[in-house]
């Protein structure tokens, strides 16, 4: 099955949207294998955005991120990546639609609230980049198979 990475940022955990956010994951019917409140190292986090290492935004980025505590999460079911990426909206919250958590919760691009890997092949390399194999508890739902 389909997983992705989400990671609720400093700006979302420090505005009380946690709840929000998975909200809005459970509502879809998506699965949640995987959760834990942390501060992320330096390392952890250029690891993270290493692709975007040499952009003018990266050293606030770094600085940013690892701010204060983030929520990280593994999310499972049927096209999870893209659909993630729709709940969360376009990068730049003043762009992204309504009814996407940026597009209802966010002004800055350097504050977007929240991260979701863009592709199944970052969500694989993200999924191992910040969790272990024992921290995700692989289930599903007994009473509504038919939803995820
Ligand atoms: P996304 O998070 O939507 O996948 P990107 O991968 O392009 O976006 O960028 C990673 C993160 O870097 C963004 O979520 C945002 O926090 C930050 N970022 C991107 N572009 C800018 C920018 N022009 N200025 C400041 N921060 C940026
Ligand atoms: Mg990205």
């Amino acid at each position: 099955m389909e997983r992705t990475f989400i990671a609720i940022k400093p700006d979302g955990v420090q505005r009380g949207l946690v709840g929000e956010i998975i909200r809005r994951l459970e509502n879809k019917g998506f699965t949640l294998v995987g959760l834990k409140l942390m501060n992320v190292s330096k390392d952890l986090a250029e690891q993270h955005y290493g692709v975007h290492k040499e952009r003018p935004f990266f050293p606030s980025l770094i600085k940013f991120i690892t701010s204060g505590p983030v929520v990280a999460m593994v999310w499972e079911g049927d096209g999870v990546v893209a659909s993630a990426r729709k709940i969360i909206g376009a990068t730049n919250p003043l762009s992204a639609e309504p009814g996407t958590i940026r597009g209802d919760f966010g002004v800055s691009v350097g504050r977007n609230l929240i991260h979701g890997s863009d592709a199944i092949e970052t969500a694989q390399n993200e999924i191992e980049l910040w969790f272990k194999e024992d921290e995700l508890a692989a289930w599903k739902p007994t009473l509504t198979p038919w939803l995820y």
